[in-house]
């Protein structure tokens, strides 16, 4: 935004006007009175320093591209005549347009007065204080891992949010020209790195809000806020049911059939199962408090087991089947029909 924006005035605005928008602003953002204003205070009275002194506000225009309107000119003739100088060919075109507005009129002997209120309408329309504009609300997805949702992480964000051209005010062209700023979108698009903190414990779909961090207001309006919708992304072997943390773990065909203690590797280290003799594939155990802690709960962790064949088989192994199917009496499909 620029300075005119930030106190909520225009370019045409006078030294009493701005110095009267600038005492509304400080009084509602002072940090005294406002905890969250301190950003706001700062700008606002960045702003002013420029804008109450002439010579800066002078510099700051040229600067920027804010040339006032010809018709302020009679109410700050003094002010204005340096600067006048500068824009003389501007203001010499502005007389020729009312020239020929005034020509228009010139068989009507109301013309005078045609005039006059022409002016006073278009003088004030330019005048007034434009009103605030709240700052649209900006949302965007954040994808986080099953881990980082249980221990919180941080997340830099990139916002992209489009706001009014703050050279052209969205108005897309300067003097019959396409704004240079915004090359005649009477847009920008401004982008933002905002790093968010993640909660542990955190479920897939929350939403977080971050006051303020959304579209600027326009003429002192209120920013708007930036939510974040989180995505847990799944892992093969983790997911989760509420609190619950349901997770598939392999065991081999002799941990199946032996049974015995073995070690899962979880996020909060490893935990140890004890696996009964003859454990069947798609077994299901409950390990108590291992899940997620939600709303003053903590979830379970359900373990289901299924029987994989290592990757590597030595020979003395294959033998060993071999051997164990030879053996083998019972016939485990006699009965699936
Ligand atoms: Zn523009």
């Amino acid at each position: 935004m620029n300075y005119y924006e930030i106190l909520g005035v225009t370019p045409d605005s006078e030294p009493a006007e701005i110095k009267s928008a600038y005492r509304r602003l400080a009084r509602k953002f002072h940090p005294d009175v406002n905890p969250d204003g301190a950003k706001r205070f700062k700008e606002i009275s960045k702003a002013y320093d420029t804008l109450s002194d002439e010579k800066k506000r002078k510099q700051y225009d040229t600067l920027n591209g804010f040339f006032k309107t010809e018709k302020t000119k009679t109410s700050s003739r003094q002010a204005e005549s340096e600067y006048k100088q500068k824009t003389q060919q501007k203001s010499e075109k502005a007389q020729e347009t009312r020239k020929k507005t005034d020509a228009k009129h010139a068989d009507n002997k109301f013309g005078d007065i045609f005039g006059t209120i022409f002016e006073a309408s278009q003088k004030s329309k330019k005048t007034k204080t434009p009103e605030p504009v709240n700052g649209k609300d900006i949302n965007t997805d954040v994808t986080i891992t099953l881990s980082e949702a249980l221990k919180g992480t941080t997340r830099t964000v990139n916002v992209v949010h489009t706001e009014l051209c703050p050279r052209c005010h969205g108005r897309k062209f300067i003097n019959g020209s396409k704004c240079p700023v915004c090359s005649g979108s009477g847009e920008y698009s401004i982008h933002k790195r905002i790093s968010v903190k993640i909660p542990a414990n955190i479920k897939n779909g929350a939403k977080l809000r971050l006051k303020g961090e959304g579209a600027e207001g326009q003429f002192g309006g209120k920013n708007g806020d930036l939510y974040l919708y989180i995505q847990i992304k799944g892992n093969s072997n983790m997911s989760y049911d509420g609190a619950d943390i349901l997770y598939n773990v392999p065991i081999t065909p002799y941990e199946a059939v032996l049974g015995g203690e073995i070690i899962i590797p979880t996020l909060d280290g490893s935990v140890k199962l004890k696996l009964p003799e003859r454990t069947p594939s798609g077994q299901k155990f409950r390990l108590a408090g291992q899940g997620l802690k939600r709303n003053g709960k903590t979830g379970d962790m359900i373990i289901t087991v299924s029987i994989e064949i290592p990757k590597r088989l030595s020979d003395d192994e294959v033998k060993l089947y071999e051997k164990l199917k030879k053996l083998s009496a019972d016939n485990i499909r006699e009965n699936i029909l």
